[in-house]
């Protein structure tokens, strides 16, 4: 299985399928993974098998880091579209995350304006005040909600507390017109039970979570690497394509990545 772990606090630029030339930010371990879900997708791997680096880098360690690059990113790398914290798990979870999004806000305004700043993240820590002011000040912040059934987010995304999709819905509300939503679709197989998150019936009950929540725009996607859990499977663009096309209709912003 190939794992992509990022071993630096900036990496990148990397050319994003969603984002396009994306400078990344790691707030976790660089050797480790560290994550409250455990997606079955997850690039970074099953969290059992990389739970043994549990180390945060420091807040100003990851000032310092964007600093540089920022500063000099017309050398080093030319124009970036974004600033994107996702890397080896939640970067929510790294408890500075609220003063790092206030000072990486205020270094993009100096050495990089045209640069937009992203957060990958799967929603967990929206209820904190802090985390939720921050990811309300950002450009991008991109929230993963990938069934509107709680059992198939166990299946899939397996996260590691006890999970409300109805506490989520309620904590998204001062995001209407301002979250991006992401959502994976895959198909497959996992110890036993078949998985198929494109039936009809749930994407109808996720649709409703769409208009419930409001997010400014949609991001569709399926797997495009290796996954740690084998026997999943792509969705297919067209399939993709379906479960997009009633939500542009009524005129939403979709974005689809096959
Ligand atoms: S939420 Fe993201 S980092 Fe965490 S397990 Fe899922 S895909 Fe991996």
């Amino acid at each position: 299985m190939s794992t992509i772990l990022f071993n630096q606090i900036v990496f990148g630029p990397i050319k994003s399928r969603r984002l396009g030339t994306s400078l990344g930010i790691n707030l976790l371990p660089s050797h480790g993974k560290f994550c409250n879900f455990d997606c079955l997708y997850c690039e970074c791997g099953f969290n059992k098998d990389f739970n043994q680096d549990k180390t945060l880098p420091k807040y100003q360690d990851v000032i310092d880091a964007i600093s540089y690059k920022l500063m000099n990113h017309d050398q080093l790398m030319g124009k970036i579209d974004t600033i994107t914290f996702s890397g080896n798990g939640e970067p929510t979870l790294h408890p500075d995350f609220h003063k790092i999004i206030d000072k990486t806000l205020e270094l993009r305004d100096l050495f990089a304006k045209e640069a937009k700043v992203s957060v990958l993240t799967n929603g967990s820590m929206i209820n904190r005040e802090t985390v939720k002011n921050a990811l309300l000040k950002i450009d991008n912040p991109i929230i993963k909600i990938d069934s509107a059934k709680e059992d198939l987010i166990y299946l899939l995304d397996r996260p590691q507390y006890k999970y409300s999709l109805e506490n989520m819905i309620e904590n998204l509300k001062p995001f209407k017109n301002k979250y991006i939503l992401q959502t994976m679709f895959l198909k497959g197989n996992f110890n036993g039970i078949e998985i198929d998150s494109t039936i009809s019936e749930d994407v109808n009950l996720w649709y409703e979570i769409v208009y419930k929540t409001n997010p400014r725009e949609i991001m569709i996607y399926t797997i495009d690497r290796e996954t740690p859990a084998k026997d999943l499977t792509k969705v297919s663009i067209p399939e993709l394509e379906k479960i997009a096309s009633p939500l542009i209709e009524r005129g939403f912003k979709v974005s689809i990545s096959g």
